[in-house]
């Protein structure tokens, strides 16, 4: 065994892999994910990959069982109703939601369980819309509806010096640091309350931006005892109700309800396994979900309604009152094959395995230096906190000796030529972005303004990177996969000793010049158009006007002589 592999066993042996599961991870990867040969995908955050034996054995399912419509009243559509009940089961039981008290809503997706909510929640100019600082846009975007209603919007930030799991103490020490209040109609929070007013809190159970993980602590106190971290919110007064994003959280460490009685839970199932897509959940409390208000009607949703006059009778049951239209019954055949993976590996082995791969990562960058003793690697979210207070991301950026930043997109495209596909930008998270890259918003209107939107090339406007790169790790995530992540890390973004910049020929296998540190030149690649491929040369000249161009458009591999 590779001495690095040894290692790594060492420190982290007793969490990787899958020894008490049926397959080693070594063996699931070489029998179900055959086509990742090659790829080292580290965007499981973004998408985590299905399995091939997975995909068969939907296939096979779907063609030998015949699926009708499950409104229909046939056989084939009776069979449809029975999976999908047995589908929502399996949702309430990864999350520990007992049947009685909670309800599972299909939707299209985690983001449209979070629309679902926030066009449905009862607001009013009483009511208090707070999340988290750290939010997906998806979870931000409820704002709309409630400034709409002239509710108020808080963003806060809450420290956590305890951390979950440590049940003594916990409350007490979480605090909000700071928080912004926006109201869209000034007036309507001195109007007399009418009845009683409303109220929402949204975080997600880990941030998909730094990998942190939230403690779900903050569920019962916000519903038990708000003062006690919301104080200096004055018009919050009224009933509080708890929204956990658990899209991201949910693949490693399912939020538990049976301990933490949130009202709203949100997953969708790429997250999970892979497939399917264009599938997720509303977790409602049963109380909760009497209290939101459905304006739209549909197939699927009505009992009775009449074509030429206003009267209309809605459904009883919670998942025939949301889901409009026929459900995506395909999918939702589907999930149990998925479900079956992580219940035959088990959530905690996942979660313990895809950790020590993460530790491994941020340890190995934390550690890298340059020739002149400066850090390569910045890494986002605490680091002082616990290893089973991150999920399995890590995201970063990465410096220059000189103490310049490289910028995002030239990382993610030098790493998709090394066959390595992660994830840069802020993730649609814009409120970890600016806050762990020291954004303010006057940073963030004039990078606007400078033309940097989602998605672009603008990577560093006035030498401050706009976002992050990160790295995150499934299931299926293996040893090798990190390691060449940190391989290529090393070789394409650690300066050289300086020999680069006094300028002369370099010749592939010279070893004369390159100093006491005993380097030989192993190769030497052009990249004539910056981030596009490279093609090899056996020599180079240098010379000192040169160098800025060389420096950027070529790379130099040197190995240590040994
Ligand atoms: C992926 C993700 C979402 C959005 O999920 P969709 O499936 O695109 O609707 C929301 N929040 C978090 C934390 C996520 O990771």
């Amino acid at each position: 065994m590779e001495a690095s592999k040894e290692a790594f066993l060492r420190e982290f042996g007793e969490h990787y892999g899958y020894p008490n599961g049926p397959k080693t991870i070594d063996e699931i990867r070489a029998t179900e994910f055959k086509r990742l040969d090659g790829l080292v995908y580290l965007d499981h955050a973004g998408a985590t990959m299905y399995s091939e034996l997975q995909m068969e054995a939907i296939f096979k399912d779907f063609t030998t069982n015949v699926y009708g419509n499950p409104h229909s009243q046939s056989d084939t559509s009776s069979s449809t109703s029975d999976i999908v009940r047995e589908a929502r089961q399996q949702v309430l039981d990864y999350c520990k939601a007992s049947p009685k008290d909670y309800s599972c809503i299909f939707t299209s997706g985690a983001t449209a369980a979070l629309k679902l909510v926030g066009e449905a929640f009862p607001w009013s100019c009483q009511s208090c819309f707070t999340y988290t600082m750290e939010n997906h846009n998806s979870v931000l975007g409820i704002r709309e509806y409630a400034l709409d209603q002239g509710a108020a919007a808080f963003a806060i930030d809450v420290e956590e010096t305890v951390h979950h799991g440590v049940s003594n103490g916990t409350a007490a020490s979480m605090k909000v640091l700071q928080y912004q209040v926006q109201r869209r109609n000034e007036a309507s929070s001195l109007e007399e309350p009418t009845g009683e007013a409303y109220n929402l809190f949204a975080f997600p159970s880990e941030c998909n931006f730094s990998g942190l993980r939230f403690s779900l602590d903050l569920v019962k106190i916000i519903k038990e005892d708000p003062a006690r971290i919301l104080e200096g919110s004055p018009f919050c007064n009224g009933r509080w109700m708890v929204l956990i994003d658990a899209a991201k959280g949910s693949a490693t460490e399912p939020p538990d309800l049976s301990l933490y009685p949130a009202d709203f839970v949100v997953m969708s199932f790429y997250k999970l396994f892979g497939y399917p897509t264009g599938l997720g959940v509303l977790i409602a409390r049963n109380d909760a979900s009497r209290l939101l208000k459905k304006t739209y009607f549909s197939g699927g949703t009505v009992a009775t309604s009449i074509a030429d006059i206003d009267f209309v009778r809605r459904r009883k049951s919670v998942e025939e009152l949301f889901e409009d239209g026929t459900i995506s019954f395909l999918s939702i055949a589907s999930v149990h094959h998925g479900f079956k993976i992580l219940n035959s590996l088990t959530v905690s082995a996942i979660s313990r395995h895809t950790a020590s791969l993460a530790w491994y990562v941020r340890k190995k960058l934390l550690g890298l230096r340059h020739e002149n003793g400066a850090r390569v690697c910045t890494l986002y979210g605490d680091s002082k906190a616990l290893f089973h207070d991150f999920g399995p991301t890590v995201s970063f950026n990465l410096k220059r000796s000189d103490g310049s930043w490289s910028g995002y997109r030239e990382v993610e495209k030098l790493a998709s030529l090394s066959g390595i596909q992660l994830r840069t930008g802020c993730f649609c998270n814009p409120g970890a972005c600016a806050k762990y890259l020291g954004l303010s918003h006057l940073d963030l209107r004039s990078n606007f303004e400078a033309g940097h939107v989602c998605w672009d090339d603008h990577d560093i406007i006035h030498e401050k990177p706009t976002g992050a790169v990160r790295v995150s790790f499934g299931y299926m995530s293996t040893f090798e996969d990190a390691k060449k992540f940190i391989d290529f890390v090393t070789s394409s973004f650690i300066a050289l000793p300086n020999w680069i910049e006094s300028g002369y020929q370099l010749m592939q296998g010279s070893e004369s010049r390159l100093g006491a540190a005993s380097f030989y030149l192993k190769s030497i690649t052009v990249y004539p158009i910056k981030s596009c491929a490279g093609f090899n040369v056996e020599s180079w000249p240098l010379s000192t006007t040169v160098g800025g161009t060389f420096l950027n458009n070529t790379r130099i591999q040197a190995c240590r002589a040994s």
